[in-house]
């Protein structure tokens, strides 16, 4: 038998997701890499193109599933010209 699903935060007003991007045109930007026109703010495409170039995320082995799954995410990242521009406009730190 399904559970009911409960809304963590009550009173939560729905938010046109449409009518919130045109009134923010620069606050997301779309990944020309990702699949499924991934569009993510400039500070977190920083933040990936910073971790995909982090040492400790260069080899890909046989680590456990989703270790293997986050580093192969982060491939397209990794000479990334649009998140190496990120990266020197936005002073975040890779994960
Ligand atoms: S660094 Fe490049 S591939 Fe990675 S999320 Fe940003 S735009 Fe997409």
């Amino acid at each position: 038998m399904r559970r009911k699903r409960r809304p963590r935060v009550k009173n939560l007003k729905p938010v046109d997701v449409e009518a919130w991007l045109a009134q923010h045109p620069d606050a997301l930007i779309e990944c020309p890499h990702q699949p499924g026109h991934l569009k993510l703010t400039p500070q977190a495409c920083a933040k990936r193109y910073l971790t995909a170039n982090e040492p400790r995320w260069a080899n890909i082995g046989a680590e456990p599933f989703p270790v293997f799954v986050f580093k192969m995410n982060l491939i397209p990242c990794r000479k990334c010209k649009v998140g190496a521009r990120m990266a020197q406009q936005h002073d975040v730190k890779a994960a």
